[in-house]
């Protein structure tokens, strides 16, 4: 296994001061996969005060001393470094009550989530991995450590980080960890709200996401109830071949490996069971639902304290995924949801065509294929779409002595609206001319 010669230096220091010390977690698992870590965690038998100390000449941040974690900032990166502890009780299955330095790495490793994260390295040791982790690895199986329905007892964050980790590396659940993961579900209305919404982008822009989205609805339905009502929800049209929470899967997975894209197509039909019904010939239909979808896309999202920002994005591109997007009306969207959110709703139409019928996803493509080269003209040319664009403004209007406030906003919106309809030009003559004639 290979450490970057900054992170053995670290090491090396804290040995040399009769202390032991590893790489730890996450950052072992990856480099065993032969993956660049994207952080480095050590874990040594040194106080938070003394690793302090013997990094006196180093920047240091006192990250979280009460659990022991001392930040190293090295210019080649940051190392978190954090005393050998177990964890308290988790009275709220949250935080731990207390945390305890220990004396040894095994029994740190203990406190660990998951098999493949409870390893440990350094160079004169080599691997330290008590529970099987590297087996695992070789397995690509996630295995808790030891009794699975005590470790998400304690911590139901690790329910999240065991969907995460299956969508993002591709590993299966082991059984007992997957019972462990629908019996103890609930008890993830009691995560912060932020610690769920990190895991869950970083579960939905996971390449794998698609089993676990189709085995675990249950799990994500505890904070999205919503999907309850999807699951095996026949859509009765020839249009689909997937019931509806499969398709939602399908769709996600088939989306751009963007949080707001795989979010948006998540909720974009979770409105549906609301708006079902069946026609005389027995065809299902789902009027409104793009309407009620955005409704509880709203809900869901301001409840898990997502961004403003990022509720509204993925609010809009809900309610717009019904959209009928054609080379000529591009510019008129443009304009109504303005360039980032435009790419942003294609890119939401591509992850929902791709899970319909082979046909409908066959002309979906080649059509939003067409919609996207005409959105890159449009803004290559740049288009006149909203009234920053317009050849004049509301000092001309003012100028020719249309009253200040409500009357020069609907002129400029009339001028905006009539280029946009190819009815009169964007220029400045032109446009005078018009706001006379009125
Ligand atoms: P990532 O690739 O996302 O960084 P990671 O496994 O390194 O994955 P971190 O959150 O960086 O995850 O945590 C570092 C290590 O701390 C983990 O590998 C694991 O050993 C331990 N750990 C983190 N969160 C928990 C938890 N909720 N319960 C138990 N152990 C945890
Ligand atoms: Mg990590």
């Amino acid at each position: 296994m290979e450490i970057p010669p900054w992170v053995e230096r670290a090491l090396a220091r804290l040995e040399d001061a009769g202390f032991s010390a590893y790489v730890v977690g996450g950052c072992v698992r990856d480099a065993l996969m032969g993956v660049r870590p994207r952080d480095w965690d050590v874990t040594t038998s040194a106080l938070p005060s003394q690793t302090n100390e013997l990094f006196a000449d180093e920047r240091v941040l006192e990250t979280g001393l009460r659990h022991g974690t001392v930040t190293l900032l090295f210019p080649e990166g940051p190392i978190e470094v954090t005393t050998f502890r177990t964890d308290g009780v988790y009275r709220d299955g949250r935080h731990p009550e207390s945390v305890q330095f220990v004396g040894s790495i095994e029994e740190d490793l203990a406190r660990r989530d998951f098999t493949m994260n409870a390893l440990a390295f350094n160079s004169r040791t080599g691997l330290i991995d008590p529970f099987g982790g590297q087996h695992d690895i070789c397995d690509t199986m996630i295995r808790a450590v030891g009794e699975p329905n005590e470790r998400l007892q304690e911590d139901a964050l690790r329910i999240m980080r065991a969907l995460r980790f299956s969508a993002c590396l591709g590993f299966e659940i082991d059984e007992n960890l997957a019972a462990a993961l629908h019996k103890n579900r609930d008890l993830l209305t009691r995560v912060a709200p932020e610690r769920f919404c990190a895991e869950l982008l970083h579960m939905l822009v996971g390449p794998f996401v698609l089993s676990v989205l189709l085995a675990y609805p249950d799990v994500l339905a505890v904070l999205i109830p919503e999907i309850a009502r999807t699951v095996g929800h026949d859509q009765k049209t020839p249009y689909h071949r997937y019931d509806i929470w499969e398709h939602i899967a399908h769709a996600v997975a088939a989306g751009k490996a963007d949080a707001r894209v795989r979010l948006a197509l998540l909720f974009h039909d979770l409105g549906k069971p609301d708006c079902f019904f069946v026609d005389e010939e027995g065809r299902g239909h789902f009027y409104g639902h793009d309407v009620r979808g955005e409704e509880i896309a709203r809900a869901r999202l301001t409840a898990l304290r997502f961004s403003n920002a990022l509720v509204e994005d993925v609010s809009v591109a809900v309610r717009s995924h019904q959209a009928s997007l054609r080379p000529e009306n591009v510019l008129r969207w443009l304009s109504d949801l303005g360039e980032d959110r435009l790419r942003l709703l294609i890119d939401v139409k591509r992850g929902d065509t791709a899970a319909h019928s082979d046909d409908v996803a066959e002309k979906g493509r080649a059509n939003l294929a067409l919609i996207e080269n005409r959105l890159d003209e449009l803004i290559a040319q740049q288009a006149c779409f909203a009234l920053r664009d317009l050849a004049v403004n509301g000092d001309d209007l003012k100028a020719m002595g249309i009253p200040e406030g409500k009357e020069i906003g609907a002129f400029l919106a009339y001028l905006l609206d009539a280029v946009i309809e190819g009815e009169l030009n964007n220029n400045r003559e032109e446009l005078l001319a018009a706001v006379k004639l009125r």
